[in-house]
């Protein structure tokens, strides 16, 4: 009955440090070969456990702005010192393939997004508490506590950001969380927006033809005791 576009959705996650974006984005991708994570460039050093190519594409701050220069970057930012960007490859290619492309970002190339994409979904994970935000950022073990008290900081201004989103989920449970995120997706495909086309096949013609010349339904007025 119903024709929908069959290009994927462009889902951008955004939430605090120590949210845990990256923990339920891989929770996401699990079950879904249908998604596609966009791998970003970075300036910051690769932490340790992090892999090229697979956390990001590690390169140094002057390599990062003559990419800037060469127009590579779909949006970029500088956050807490160092530069972030999605490259435009791959994301319009892979949305034309059906696949979901995911983009975990700051706010403010969440922002840039908004500017550009006019169908982008916009997804906001929040920490269930100041007090376990702290404490993820500090059992994670990846930061300075110089770094982790910038990142802190950082995250007032974000969270005041939320409104901006047309989600926002918190992640407490994760499993919870992930189920949440899942179905945001799931009901986004449903959007009545989405629809290309609505049709009648033939047999489904048949059908209908039968019904409207049906005696049974012509100038049949219900009658009411
Ligand atoms: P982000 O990508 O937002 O910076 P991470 O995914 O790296 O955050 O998560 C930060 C830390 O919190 C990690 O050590 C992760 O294992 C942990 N974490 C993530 N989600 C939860 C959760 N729901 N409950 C408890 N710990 C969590
Ligand atoms: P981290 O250093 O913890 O990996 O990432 C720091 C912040 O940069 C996170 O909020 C993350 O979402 C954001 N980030 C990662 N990649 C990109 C990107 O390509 N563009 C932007 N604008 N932010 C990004």
């Amino acid at each position: 009955m119903i024709k929908s576009k069959e290009i994927g959705s462009l889902i951008v996650i955004s939430g605090p440090s120590g949210a845990g974006k990256g923990t339920v984005i891989q929770e996401v991708l699990k079950d879904n070969p249908n998604c596609w994570l966009s791998v970003s460039m970075t300036s910051r050093e690769i932490r340790p456990g992090e892999q090229e190519g697979v956390n990001y594409y590690y390169v140094s701050e002057d390599e990062f702005k003559q990419k800037i220069k060469e127009g590579y970057f779909l949006e970029y930012n500088n956050y807490v010192g160092n530069y972030y960007g999605t490259p435009k490859e791959f994301i319009n290619q892979k949305r034309l393939e059906g696949k979901d492309v995911i983009l975990e970002i700051e706010i403010n190339g969440a922002n840039n997004i908004k500017k550009i994409i006019d169908d982008a979904i916009f997804i906001f994970i929040m920490p269930p508490s100041w007090k376990e935000l702290k404490r993820r950022l500090e059992n994670r073990k990846t930061e300075t506590k110089e770094k982790i008290i910038k990142r802190f900081q950082t995250a007032y201004r974000e969270i005041n950001e939320v409104t901006k989103y047309n989600y926002v989920v918190v992640n407490d449970d994760l499993e919870e969380t992930v189920e949440k995120v899942k179905a945001i997706m799931l009901a986004e495909k449903c959007r009545v927006d989405r629809i290309e086309e609505v049709y009648l096949n033939s047999d489904e013609e048949i059908l209908h033809e039968m019904l409207i010349d049906s005696k049974e339904f012509v100038n049949e007025t219900p009658k009411i005791d």
